[in-house]
């Protein structure tokens, strides 16, 4: 069953369009920190409101726990949007009630209101009693544009659909069609590139990959959890003692490559020093220092799979990239997926910090797909249905 996207809507004129969209944003002395998520539902927003529909955006904010938590307001969210749109967005303080339904039946044509956390209320999460109802009263028709929780079966995400006609945004669109270019048919080599520093989420991914993927190239905190299995010494390195089995299973999988040195040293940047590893275990950091950067060897090893690939796929910083020296193998590695690209491949790159680097050497627009998703990413990306999608294709 297909998905429809929004662009096919017809009539929209006046209609009042519930988004769901994914607008948590980093803040950093009470300003957001990092706005690609805002700037990438622009696109939805701006074509509803060419179409003359009343648009209701929804979204939650960090984890307020079902409680009204002043300082999880989307207040300010809704002004940086609001010149991001270059059109006023105003910021309704309730989500449903008669001060939500009073605000959404004062619109005018081509209006733009933001709703207040959603996640201030208890059912959200699960989709637990009649939040899912009450959201949907206030709209026509549903939009999911927030590909970011799309794995999330929450009220305002699979709970609205149930009730009103319900439509892909075109982020969302976007996101699954790229995403689906790597599930099926991936031009070949086809090279993934995992990096980061939490591992349960990336074992699943990586096991799914494996079958399609020509090369696994492995950098971040999962190398730490490898070396420590094997028996090398990573004193006060990123371990995840959980997948140390998991990671010792990996290690004989011909397809992954590990790196072949590292960098390591203290964490706040001083010492930083390479070390070569030998086939046969041994003591990689003295006392106090940490594993925090792949090496230049392993660098030059990855380039060379990457600059030969057809499709990349890359989620995971390679190191501790936000302390300097520990950001060169992770902005190499961004310059080097952004430059294949670029030229002769897909290329896929997702995950908050992943898409931060990214940015940092300013090498977005190079990228075919830089999604939006996390853990939506790496789900789709292991064969899992997302709850947000199939909400979507019941419809139909
Ligand atoms: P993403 O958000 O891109 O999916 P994760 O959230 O899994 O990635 O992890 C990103 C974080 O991993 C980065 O903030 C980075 O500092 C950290 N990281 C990667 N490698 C290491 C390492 N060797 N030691 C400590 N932290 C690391
Ligand atoms: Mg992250």
């Amino acid at each position: 069953m297909m998905i429809r996207s929004i662009a096919s809507a017809k009539n929209l004129r006046g209609l009042r369009v519930l988004v769901r969209v994914d607008f948590n944003v980093p803040f950093k002395n009470g300003r957001v920190s990092d706005d690609t998520r805002l700037r990438a539902s622009v696109p939805t927003v701006k074509y509803l409101v060419r179409q003359d529909a009343r648009v209701i955006l929804l979204s939650h904010l960090g984890r307020p726990d079902g409680k009204r938590v002043p300082k999880f307001s989307l207040r300010l969210v809704a002004d940086r949007f609001t010149a991001l749109l270059g059109r006023r967005v105003k910021h309704i303080p309730a989500y449903e009630g008669p001060a939500a339904k009073r605000a959404v039946m004062g619109m005018k044509n081509g209006e733009v209101v933001l709703l207040e956390n959603i996640r201030f209320s208890p059912q959200e999460s699960g989709n637990k009693g009649e939040l899912a109802k009450s959201l949907a009263s206030l709209g026509d028709i549903f939009v999911l544009d927030g590909f970011a929780v799309a794995h999330r079966a929450d009220a305002s995400v699979v709970g609205i659909p149930k009730y009103l006609p319900a439509y892909a945004g075109l982020l969302l669109k976007k996101e699954i069609d790229g995403l689906t270019k790597l599930t099926t048919r991936p031009g070949k080599p086809f090279v993934v590139i995992l990096g980061g520093a939490k591992m349960e989420t990336k074992v699943p991914v990586l096991k799914a990959l494996l079958t399609k993927a020509t090369a696994v190239l492995i950098g971040g905190g999962i190398v730490s959890t490898y070396l420590k299995a094997k028996g090398y010494g990573v004193g006060s390195s990123l371990i995840d003692e959980g997948a140390m089995k998991q990671a010792r299973g990996l290690g004989k999988h011909r397809k992954i490559i590990w790196p072949v040195d590292v960098v390591v040293g203290k964490t706040y940047g001083a010492g930083a020093r390479r070390v070569l590893l030998l086939k046969k275990p041994h003591t990689i950091c003295k006392k106090g220092e940490a594993i925090l950067d792949i090496g230049p060897a392993t660098l030059r090893l990855f380039a060379s799979y990457i600059k030969r690939a057809k499709t990349i796929v890359w989620n995971g910083a390679m190191g501790y990239f936000e302390v300097t020296p520990y950001d060169v193998g992770t902005k190499a590695v961004a310059r080097l997926v952004a430059g294949q690209s670029k030229g002769k491949a897909f290329g896929v790159v997702g995950g908050g910090e992943t898409v931060q680097a990214v940015e940092m050497v300013g090498v977005r627009d190079d990228v075919d797909l830089v999604s939006t998703g996390g853990g939506a990413m790496l789900e789709f990306l292991g064969g899992k249905k997302l709850p947000g999608i199939e909400a979507l294709r019941r419809k139909n």
